[in-house]
This record gives C-alpha cells, sequence and structure tokens, in this order.
C-alpha cells in the first residue's frame, strides 16, 4: 500500500479523550475512530490488524477441532425466555422491537442460539462431541465504556460452544480449549495466565479466565511467580492424546493464579513472598456449565442404552477487538506502537526519504514490487513534500516490525537502512541484497 494513496488519517497530538496508552496509540495511528459511546468504526490499518488476529483465533480453534459457523448479532426474545435469562440478563441487553412488536435483541452471547441450532439437528451421541464456534458482534449496554476498544459496547467476540454426552466429555472438551486459548495468545506474542473464575451468570462449576499483564488492566491479579518464566505454550500436544493433555492442564491449573474476585489472602496456598500482585487485561473467558440452557430448552440426545439425556455444554469466549488494545498495552514505546510481526498490519514500512531524487524512487519502487511479489505486506512510505522526520515519526507511530530507509546518501554508496522497531537496531545493507534479507 502506498501511503500517498491510503487512508491512515494519523494524528500527531494525544486525543485528550483517551486515557490508556492503547486507546491514544490507536487514535493517533488512525485505526479506529469513535461513532458512538462504546462504538467504533474501525479503520484500514485497524481493520487489518481485527482481520489478522480473527485468523490465528480461527486457526486455532480449527486445529482443535472446532467448526465455524456464523449466527445472527439480532437474536429473538422467545429463546431467551426459553432460557430463563430473557428477565435475568438485565440492562446489559439492547432490547429492541420491530415493526411488529415482536421482542428482539441484539445479542450479547450466543448460548441461546447455538443450542437451538443443535437441538434441531442433533439427536444422538453418535452425532457427539461438537464444538461449534463463531466470530461475530456483540453488543453489552455496559455501563461505563472506556478505554476505547478494551470495554466497548459493541465489541468482536469469538464464542465457542460445545456439546458432550458426559460429563467427562464436556471436560475434555474444556481441555482441549484451554490448550487452544494458550496456544492463540502466544502466537500474538502474549503470555496469558489462566485463574480460576467465578462463573457469573452463566453459571456451571469450572471456569477459567485467560488474563494478560499490563499496568491499565482494570482487575487487581496475584499469581505464582513461577508463572514468569514457566514455558506455558503446550508445544506438541496433541488433541487426540488424553493423557498429554489432561497432564497440561493439570500442570497448569495447579500453579496458582486467581483475580481479586477470588483471591483471599486466607486461604492462598503461597508464601506472599512468592506472590506477584500485577494488573491484568481479560482477553478469553472459558467455562463449563453443564446441562443449565441444555436442559431449560429440551436439548436432549438419545444415549447408547436410548435414555434421553440433555446435552454437557460449556462456553468459550476470546475478545477479538478486545485483544487489539490489549497487545498495544503490552507492545509500545514513546514513540508508538510494536506490533509483533504475526499481527502486524503490514510486514515492512518502506520510506522514500527524497520523492525527487530519481534514483531513490526508482530503487524504492522496484523494492516495493519486487517485495509484493514476493508476498510481503509493505506500506511505502512515498509521499512527496513530507519531511523525512514526520515520516520516522508516522512509521514508528504505526509500529511495523521492519523499516527500510532510503535515502539518496546512503543509496550513493550501495546501502539502505534496515530498522528493527523492537529493538531500535539500525544496519546498513547493501542494496543488492535488502530483498533476499527480507524475504528470507
Ligand atoms: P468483563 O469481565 O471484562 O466484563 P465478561 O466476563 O463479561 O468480561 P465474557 O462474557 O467472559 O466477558 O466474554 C468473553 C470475552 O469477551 C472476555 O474475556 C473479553 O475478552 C471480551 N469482552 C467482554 N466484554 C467486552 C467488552 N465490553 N468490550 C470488549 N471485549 C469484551
Ligand atoms: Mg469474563
Amino acid at each position: 500500500m502506498r501511503l500517498s494513496r491510503a487512508f491512515i488519517p494519523t494524528l500527531k497530538e494525544t486525543p485528550k479523550e483517551a486515557e490508556i496508552v492503547s486507546h491514544q496509540l490507536m487514535l493517533r495511528a488512525g485505526m479506529i475512530q469513535q461513532t458512538g459511546a462504546g462504538i467504533y468504526a474501525w479503520l484500514p490499518l485497524g481493520l487489518k490488524v481485527l482481520r489478522k488476529i480473527g485468523d490465528i483465533v480461527r486457526e486455532e480453534q480449527d486445529r482443535a477441532g472446532a467448526q465455524e459457523i456464523l449466527m445472527p448479532t439480532i437474536q429473538s426474545a422467545e429463546l431467551w425466555r426459553e432460557s430463563g435469562r430473557y428477565d435475568a440478563y438485565g440492562k446489559e441487553m439492547l432490547r429492541i422491537k420491530d415493526r411488529h412488536d415482536r421482542e428482539m435483541l441484539y445479542g450479547p452471547t450466543a448460548e441461546e442460539v447455538v443450542t437451538h441450532i443443535v437441538r434441531t439437528h442433533i439427536r444422538s451421541y453418535k452425532d457427539l462431541p461438537k464444538n461449534l464456534y463463531n466470530i461475530q458482534w456483540k453488543f453489552r449496554d455496559e455501563i461505563r465504556p472506556r478505554f476505547g476498544v478494551m470495554r466497548g459496547r459493541e465489541f468482536l467476540m469469538k464464542d465457542a460452544y460445545s456439546f458432550d454426552l458426559t460429563e467427562d466429555g464436556a471436560r475434555v472438551a474444556y481441555k482441549k480449549m484451554f490448550l487452544a486459548y494458550m496456544r492463540t495468545f502466544r502466537r500474538m506474542g502474549l503470555k496469558a495466565i489462566p485463574m480460576r473464575a467465578a462463573t457469573g451468570p452463566i453459571g456451571g462449576d469450572l471456569s477459567h479466565e485467560f488474563i494478560i499483564l499490563a499496568q491499565t488492566g482494570e482487575s487487581e491479579v496475584f499469581a505464582d511467580r513461577r508463572w514468569m518464566e514457566m514455558d506455558t505454550a503446550g508445544e506438541g500436544i496433541s488433541y487426540d492424546d488424553a493423557a498429554a493433555l489432561d497432564g497440561y492442564f493439570e500442570k497448569l491449573s495447579g500453579l496458582y493464579a486467581a483475580t481479586d474476585e477470588i483471591h483471599d489472602p486466607a486461604s492462598c496456598p503461597l508464601d506472599p513472598a512468592d506472590i506477584v500482585t500485577a494488573r491484568g487485561i481479560e482477553v478469553g473467558h472459558i467455562f463449563y456449565f453443564g446441562t443449565k440452557y441444555s436442559a431449560a430448552m429440551n436439548a436432549t440426545i438419545q444415549s447408547a442404552d436410548g435414555a434421553l439425556i440433555p446435552a454437557q455444554m460449556g462456553s468459550y469466549g476470546i475478545g477479538v477487538s478486545r485483544l487489539v488494545g490489549a497487545i498495544i498495552e503490552a507492545g509500545h514505546d514513546e514513540s508508538g506502537i510494536v506490533w509483533p510481526e504475526d499481527v502486524a498490519p503490514y510486514d515492512v514500512g518502506l520510506l522514500n526519504l527524497n520523492t525527487d531524487d530519481t534514483a531513490c524512487t526508482s530503487f524504492c519502487e522496484s523494492l516495493y514490487r519486487d517485495l509484493s511479489a514476493r508476498g510481503k505486506d509493505v506500506l511505502y512510505d512515498d509521499r512527496a513534500g513530507v519531511r523525512p522526520g514526520s515520516k520516522f515519526a508516522d512509521m514508528d507511530l504505526i509500529g511495523l516490525p521492519w523499516q527500510v530507509v532510503a535515502g539518496p546518501k546512503g543509496l550513493a554508496r550501495g546501502v539502505v537502512e534496515l530498522k528493527n522497531r523492537r529493538t531500535g537496531e539500525k544496519q546498513d545493507i547493501d542494496v543488492g541484497g535488502i530483498l533476499a534479507r527480507l524475504v528470507g
């Protein structure tokens, strides 16, 4: 993408309505625009990141055996009356009436809809287990939307729902999602800590929140020091290896970590010196809740001996749009965003420091063409009449992992500068070697 044609409306000043750094940087980098309280339009740069995060989530859900569907944002009140949640949910639910005065709502979550889908088609234990997920916009009329996309009213969530015949089966489904979540967050460059959580309005008896540590986190968390050093990604574990899955789950869930909702210094097994106290951002939340919805909504399964029993269910959420902010909270410096490679909106930034210089421009044009042809997504700053200082500042703000800086002086010596955004390290590279260096 040529910056001269792109719609990336960067700002020099920090907007005063933004309290935390991720919100400030998302506005300054032209990623989002607020259109109402807790409601945002995603501009091209923001949308690219949102999609990359969604794609990682999707790949890891698929690897874990979940199948993608797409459920509507608008749901009928009828289904929520069946589960008993229509009255119970309260003011966070945005309630709507259609022209026939029928009650509708903008889905804050989708247990009812997915239970309805499954009860329509799945009657026999032979059709289980199943795990269905979707990545869809949700609406919750939060009392205090704040921190930009971190606590919006409209937000993008991945929500998966598992269906099993037995409690044991449901626990396996839970452990698969637990592992999938650790892998998902790891790919985004995040260290997520799974913490035992209260089950809240969704109900049930087993639940973990996945929390990343950041100063601006909304909850106070308490975790065993060993979380900080341990490698938790569960590389190499197969989803079909029940024993390995168990071992991984027991190892991680045995290591203390809790949010302030649950943490009780009196009953905590750890010596206070072994506890790290920090702020955390919840990026995912998983629940096992048994037959809460299937029993109320009559989603019954015929078992091998012919008995009709309600399905055992779990639900598994990831805050896809919240993650955009959370990743920035975890990765930025005083000049701007520092994206991890896998979610960066572009792979490489190419800066043409003097568009009036024919040699410089022809070098940049051909490198841009070659990198694009080799599958690299390049943001090419080809703007005329913009000072080098502004180009550097914008590129640092946008935060791509690599920058290639081409100027007449370097080119006269046969080199361009390659800058690593994370370390700040700069290196002169021969013009003949830069392509190979970037495409590896
Ligand atoms: P929170 O405790 O932050 O209000 P929650 O427990 O109500 O979240 P869940 O129902 O567990 O949220 O939703 C799954 C995930 O969706 C959360 O882990 C979070 O990452 C994300 N999420 C929830 N509410 C919001 C929101 N208002 N804005 C952005 N993301 C959200
Ligand atoms: Mg939660």
